[in-house]
């Protein structure tokens, strides 16, 4: 059995036991053993090891968890994003665009965009990144868009509801008898998660209710877009159906945010269903950022992610979204690294990752900085030296 000692940490974050929220070490090294952590403590009293990584003084932290992300897809939009740029407001209209070139694509150009991401994405220190599928919207189309994310990773959720597709367009309810029929029957074996764009324009309450529920019958966790581009049900669904997350939360009412803070798990260690704040959306549509701030004063477990996707929001930097948090959400830099790894976690109910203790996946990043604050202090820099994922440097 090889072991591998990652020393000479500067600053480790381990969101365990440690200094403050993050649980911070100084002078620290990890050991690793078969993909784990097995080990973690003062460098001076690091057991020998077969390998060694000298992080050289550096801040070491958790792999990002990137828990919402739509990657299987044709084209781009980039003339809708300057048309938006030059005052043209955004609708989600343009989601049928993708799905015209998704569904014109063969299955290797969607396979080669999806690893074109996801490579990107672990360059900048994403080490588990969820993956959506939404712009097949027909049987054949959503199954193969499942399939191919599963190459990718085990974190892989249906979305057949994500927009009506223009064949659909004077019958919606036929197409919600669709997705909770034959598309979820076909799509279920490749996902592990259900998901419904809950919006005016998309699906209202009552189809969403119908098609996560149809999901969680087929054994799927529930998540659901809920609550971006105005006041609506969508949050208070996800509750009652025991939402891993709801994504966005851009408009809450108090009631809204009464019904997360009710989900608190009596250990006092946050919410059941995780509020997932995706501020690349608004800066790529220009709107109004979430109140991150009110959520977290309200006991609310929040997470970080991208919303990589090719109409509101093309980018796969968790540290850009950590540094939009901090300006524009007015969060801590403590608290946006904590969503974007063990809240990420939480919104993925996964204990293994987004965390550096011993028995957790030896998922972590090395910065080219001292501190984990050069993440929000530095924006759009490389600070990324060194990935770590399972034990492995890819
Ligand atoms: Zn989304």
């Amino acid at each position: 059995m090889s072991s591998l000692l990652v020393d000479n940490i500067g600053e480790l974050v381990t969101n365990g036991t440690g200094e403050g929220p993050l649980g911070i070490r100084r002078d620290a090294a990890v050991l690793v053993e078969e993909g784990r952590v097995v080990w973690v403590g003062p460098s001076a009293y690091a057991p020998a090891a077969d390998r060694r990584l000298d992080a050289g003084g550096a801040a070491v932290l958790p792999g990002f968890v990137d828990s919402h992300a739509h990657l299987v897809f044709a084209g781009d939009r980039a003339a809708e994003f300057a048309a938006r740029m030059a005052g043209e407001p955004y609708t989600g209209g343009g989601i049928r665009t993708t799905v015209g070139a998704t569904r014109a694509a063969t299955d290797d150009e969607l396979r080669a965009t999806v690893r074109r991401l996801r490579g990107e994405a672990l360059r900048q220190g994403t080490t588990t990144m969820e993956i959506k599928s939404g712009y097949g919207l027909t049987v054949a189309d959503e199954a193969r868009s499942l399939r191919i994310a599963a190459e990718s990773s085990t974190e892989t959720t249906f979305l057949g509801a994500h927009v009506v597709p223009a064949e659909y367009a004077d019958r919606p309810d036929d197409y919600v008898e669709l997705v909770c029929g034959p598309m979820l029957a076909a799509a279920a074996p490749y996902a592990k998660w259900v998901d419904v764009f809950c919006e005016q324009g998309a699906f209202d309450v009552d189809h969403a209710r119908a098609i996560l529920a149809a999901g969680q019958a087929a054994g799927l966790g529930v998540r659901i877009h809920a609550n971006q581009l105005g006041p609506g049900p969508g949050v208070q669904l996800g509750v009652e159906l025991d939402a891993a997350s709801v994504d966005h939360c851009t408009h809450l009412s108090d009631a809204d945010v009464d019904a997360l803070a009710g989900t608190a798990h009596s250990d006092g260690s946050g919410t059941r269903t995780v509020a997932t704040l995706l501020p690349g959306a608004e800066f790529s549509t220009r709107s109004p950022y979430p109140d991150a701030r009110r959520l977290l004063d309200a006991g609310v477990t929040v997470a970080l992610a991208t919303d990589c996707n090719p109409g509101s929001s093309y980018t796969s930097s968790m540290a850009f979204c950590m540094a939009l948090a901090v300006r524009e959400m007015r969060m801590t830099p403590a608290e946006a690294v904590w969503a974007a790894t063990a809240g990420g976690a939480r919104a993925l109910r996964r204990d293994d990752i987004g965390v550096l203790a011993p028995g957790a996946r030896a998922d972590l990043v090395v910065l080219d900085a001292p501190s984990y604050l050069h993440l929000a202090y530095r924006p759009g820099v490389p600070l990324i030296h060194q990935v770590m994922r399972n034990g492995v440097t890819p």
